[in-house]
């Protein structure tokens, strides 16, 4: 089959290898339909990880069951489904508790919890970008979507990650009607995270980047765009709140945060939402913080630890949640949301390309050109 391959750094290739199949009795066999690429790709794109050379990408898919292992009951030949990014079982005791993201089964390592698709420390298994998909526990994981998800992918292979992952940080946040909302990234996490809190009726969303493009999109689902490359975002959030900073606080970039100026800043967004949120509000974050020394310049961030302004959260009596979003605990109300015509997480897609021009894609959603906001791939062209 064909399949998007790690080369190192900067460097993907559509490569032939061999089929994914049916491994154990619970997994499930599919023939990706739709397939995208996701910030968190980049960690291992830019080779900030210890992802090996020639494993395959993609977490965030979709696509058509073609074949069920012996132990499969409810799922079946020819269901469209979409695959949460986390791998879980479904009877440990965090997934008993709808923590699937830290899945206490699907790991190969038992010091750790949590497992995905194509992902650096993260099992072995291997990624969607590509024509077939092996799923463990299939009857656990796969989300059958209704049959107008056929014509309508673009939106439905957004729960996959990005969606479930924006509301979880509204979750994280602990965001109620009526409440402010300062959204730090407005990559696709972040657009989903407004997203949500438009859905959960915040009266004011608020977010911050510097790229027109992305800021135009969050403005478009009624968001307040701060550019922080011209203002400060402090300031900018004070102002729209009476002085009072947000109630509740998202963090959807993670730790290759960069100052305006383009220099890595892994602790910029931790620091401007402390100082942005209120005292004793709430912050979510979802941004990815991998504890690994990526070589940064300015000592701010060592193997393990995040210096960031702790004494100021303390002192603001706030709370911060954080980590990988638990999918399944939330896909199949956001697919209701979709199927009712509430929530059209597709209006943030840019690009849909044929797997072949996986390359380009990652090129340029990693240089985050102008216009290149999400890219989805079909390996059916
Ligand atoms: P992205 O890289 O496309 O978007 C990040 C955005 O942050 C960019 O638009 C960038 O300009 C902006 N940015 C950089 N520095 C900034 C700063 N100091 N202030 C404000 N904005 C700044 O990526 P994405 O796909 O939106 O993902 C965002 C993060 O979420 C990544 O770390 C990704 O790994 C993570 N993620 C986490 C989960 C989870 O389960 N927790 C799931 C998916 C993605
Ligand atoms: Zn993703």
């Amino acid at each position: 089959m064909k399949a998007t391959v790690y080369e190192g750094p900067r460097s993907v290739a559509v490569k032939e290898v061999p089929d994914a199949r049916i491994e154990r009795p619970t997994d499930v066999l599919v023939r990706i339909t739709t397939t995208n690429i996701c910030g968190s790709d980049l960690h291992m794109y830019e080779g900030r990880t210890d992802f090996e050379e020639g494993r395959i990408f993609g977490h965030e898919n979709m696509g058509e069951v073609v074949a069920v292992g012996d132990g499969v009951d409810r799922v079946r030949v020819g269901d469209l489904v979409c695959l949460p990014f986390n791998i879980s079982c479904g009877f440990c005791r965090n997934c008993e508790k709808g923590l699937t993201a830290f899945c206490l089964t699907t790991p190969d390592n038992p010091k750790m919890a949590g497992a995905a698709y194509g992902f650096a420390d993260m099992g072995p298994y291997d990624g969607g970008q590509a024509e077939l998909l092996r799923v463990p526990y299939g009857d656990h994981n796969c989300l059958v979507l209704p049959e107008e998800a056929r014509e309508r992918q673009s939106d439905y292979v957004m729960l996959s990650d990005i969606f479930p992952t924006g509301w979880h940080a509204t979750q994280l946040a602990c965001v109620q009607p009526g409440d402010t909302v300062v959204i730090y990234g407005a990559g696709p996490v972040g657009l989903m995270a407004a997203l949500s809190a438009t859905l959960k009726s915040a009266s004011k969303i608020m977010v911050v980047d510097r790229h027109p493009d992305r800021l135009a999109l969050a403005e478009e689902i009624g968001a307040i765009p701060i550019d922080d490359s011209k203002v400060s975002p402090v300031d900018q959030v004070n102002e729209q709140t009476d002085g009072l900073g947000a109630d509740r606080g998202c963090e959807c970039v993670g730790y290759q945060a960069h100052d305006p100026q383009g220099h890595e800043h892994p602790n910029l967004t931790l620091n401007n939402l402390v100082q942005s949120v209120k005292f004793t509000g709430t912050i979510g974050v979802v941004g990815v913080f991998i504890p690994q020394d990526p070589g940064s310049p300015d000592k701010l961030y060592k193997e393990g630890e995040i210096a960031f302004d702790y004494g100021l959260l303390w002192f603001k009596g706030q709370t911060i949640g954080n980590g990988q979003a638990n999918i399944k605990a939330y896909n199949r109300q956001l697919c209701g949301l979709i199927q009712a015509g509430k929530a059209k997480p597709s209006w943030i897609v840019s690009h849909e390309l044929p797997l072949d021009k996986a390359p380009e894609g990652y090129q340029h959603f990693d240089a985050r050109d102008n216009g290149w906001t999400k890219v989805l791939m079909h390996p059916d062209g």
